[in-house]
């Protein structure tokens, strides 16, 4: 520690200690239930970090072997929600002790063992992957394989370590003297690196290899893994390294290159279910299937979260008389996990039901899910019900047969366009939740918006629909005719007239007048028109006398005379008024024709529009689908 002329970038306070990975977890598992963690727990108390010190200390390494000295093994640190649990948690109870019981590994164990038999065995080892997959474990297994000297003590190094030896045992318990358990989260700084260095000229005291275990490795600082390295590159024959990481993209390149790599899977849920089923076994608990798969699919392919999860629902179970886990209790204990909320959330969200969907967000909240979940659950709905549609992926990890059925029926009532729709919207709010002052709001509102988009037709099928329509509307428009004008124009009278009335209009317009044909067309009731004689009136609206206008006009246009004149009578519409039932007309047509019907239906307050016309004036309401 104290390292001040650190520069690692990635660690911008090197002096202060940054959060150790059991913090870190610690974290993440009271996320899941959302509670603060009390006490971080050790499940992984590593000698140096939080065990008996002394064990790791240079001093101690040059001292000869404590072999009678019983087992200082340090009294596990609660974890949350467990301070009364007089057992040992399961996951540090069911830690696995040989390969066979490592689960999910099996490509990793494969190579490790052919290393073994060839002789060919790296100096440093790097172990990859999430969080409680068995990083650790791997390593003091892998510590255990390479130091077993047989329950003879004549074996060699094997894949298979006795368990029973006294190197076997020691590195179980974590204190044996030549395996030294390092956490880089609470150890970054260069002085600690150098201790080792220092250390690493020793030989070892008991053990064919000395090695070191080096957790969440990529926290050491810059400096640190400059000292290291070195050491790294012709490292004693006699050392081995072991590295562990969340994170190996924060590895220097040339740290990785010195180690031989190993990604630790997410273990399957399915895996996981049966191996938390034979743990039960053991435990004599009774747990049904449905309640270990729930907990399986919270764990998110860590078996230590899984087993912490277990280790809660047992106490649950315990509290509510029985003793039996059951799916309810889990349900009830995990809220994140809840499928079958989730599924009501879906379902809510399909079938427009508003009020259901809030009551649901705001129930979840108080039960202290976080609205984010939500949309993820959503989104991990949409993905099942998407793959189950192609008649992708199997239905082996549902957790139930009521989730099998839903997924099933809703692969066959959605079409594919909906579902990707779907996903966009979830996404999209998802990512809004994520950055908004007020997830609970930004939740509700996401998930309002994409349920008010879930009744809307397949964009693909609308388009089709739509062609099908614009094939047939011009002509249904024009049969129409315009006998159904809009309410405010008058029924037209004497088409004859106004079609002779058009030729004028279009005389005086060619002859240069366009301001009077214009006039012309819009003020112009005919209600008497013959060879030189006009006879008018004017819709309501217009005052101005244009008789004058008109005969000076029509003689100019036509070079004759003409006698207008201004009446009261109804006349016929003017051209401007034709065109308008025309069109009002048209619209009628098409709005008749049963596939728009349906589609002003599925759009509710949809509009039709010109392609020339202005967006609507009041834009705002409904109007994303138009953005698409
Ligand atoms: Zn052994």
């Amino acid at each position: 520690m104290g390292d001040s002329t650190d520069i690692f970038g990635n660690e911008p306070a090197d002096d202060e200690t940054p959060p150790s990975a059991a913090e870190l977890e610690a974290a993440g598992q009271a996320g899941l239930f959302g509670a603060a963690p009390a006490t971080p727990p050790a499940t992984d108390a590593l000698p140096w970090a939080t065990g008996p010190a002394e064990v790791a200390t240079p001093a101690s390494v040059e001292a000869p072997a404590p072999v009678a000295i019983p087992a200082p093994v340090p009294p596990p640190a609660p974890a949350p929600g467990q301070a009364k649990q007089p057992y040992r948690v399961l996951a540090r109870k069911y830690r696995p002790r040989t390969f066979a019981e490592l689960i999910g590994q099996d490509a990793m164990v494969q190579t490790l063992a052919n290393a073994i038999r060839r002789d060919r065995l790296a100096h440093a080892f790097l172990m990859t992957g999430v969080r409680g997959v068995g990083k650790t474990s791997t390593a003091r297994l892998i510590a255990k394989a390479l130091n077993c000297i047989g329950p003879d003590g004549n074996g060699g190094p094997t894949i298979d370590p006795c368990g029973q030896c006294e190197p076997c045992v020691a590195i179980a318990e974590g204190r044996h003297i030549d395996v030294i358990e390092m956490d880089a989260a609470s150890h970054t700084g260069v002085d600690d690196v150098r201790e080792i260095i220092e250390a690493v000229r020793y030989a070892a005291v008991s053990a064919r290899y000395k090695i070191y275990i080096i957790d969440e490795v990529h926290m050491l600082s810059r400096n640190a893994f400059n000292a290291l390295l070195k050491t790294l590159e012709e490292p004693p024959a006699h050392v081995k390294f072991l590295f562990a990481t969340t994170e190996s993209d924060k590895l220097p390149v040339t740290v990785m290159s010195s180690c031989q790599r190993f990604d630790l899977r997410r273990i399957s849920t399915p895996l996981l279910a049966q191996h938390f089923a034979g743990i039960c076994v053991k435990e004599a608990v009774v747990a049904d299937d449905e309640a270990l798969a729930m907990i399986a699919a919270a764990a998110e392919g860590s078996v230590r979260d899984g087993l912490s999860i277990l280790d809660q629902a047992i106490a649950h179970a315990d509290l509510d008389g029985d003793g039996r886990v059951s799916a309810g209790q889990v349900r009830d204990m995990l809220g994140l996990a809840d499928k079958s909320v989730q599924r009501r959330l879906f379902a809510a969200l399909l079938a427009g039901e508003g009020p259901a969907l809030l009551e649901l967000v705001a129930a979840q909240f108080a039960l202290g899910v976080e609205p984010q979940a939500l949309l993820r659950g959503a989104m991990e709905l949409t993905h099942r019900v998407t793959v189950t549609r192609i008649g992708g992926g199997s239905m082996a990890d549902a957790a139930s047969a009521e989730e099998r059925d839903a997924i099933e029926g809703w692969a066959g009532a959605l079409s594919a366009g909906q579902l990707h729709r779907l996903w966009q919207l979830l996404l999209k709010g998802f990512d809004e939740v994520r950055t908004a002052p007020d997830p609970l709001v930004a939740a509700q509102m996401a998930l309002l918006r994409v349920m008010h988009a879930s009744d809307l037709p397949d964009p693909g099928q609308l388009v089709k629909k739509l062609e099908d329509i614009a094939s047939r509307a011009p002509m249904a428009g024009a049969e129409a005719g315009v006998g159904q004008g809009g309410a405010s124009a008058p029924t037209s009278a004497a088409p004859a007239a106004s079609l002779d009335w058009r030729a004028v209009v279009d005389q005086v317009d060619r002859s240069g007048q366009m301001m009077l044909a214009s006039t012309m067309r819009m003020q112009v009731r005919v209600v008497e028109l013959r060879h030189g004689v006009l006879r008018f009136s004017q819709p309501p609206g217009f005052r101005e006398d244009i008789t004058a206008d008109l005969r000076a006009g029509l003689a100019k246009a036509t070079g004759e005379r003409w006698q207008v004149e201004r009446c009261d009578d109804a006349g016929a519409p003017t051209l401007v008024e034709l065109e308008q039932s025309a069109k009002a007309a048209g619209e009628a047509a098409i709005r008749a024709a049963p596939l728009v019907e349906l589609t002003l239906a599925a759009f509710p307050g949809a509009e039709l529009l010109d392609e020339e016309q202005d967006a609507p004036r009041q834009a705002g309401n409904r109007n994303w689908s138009r953005q698409r």
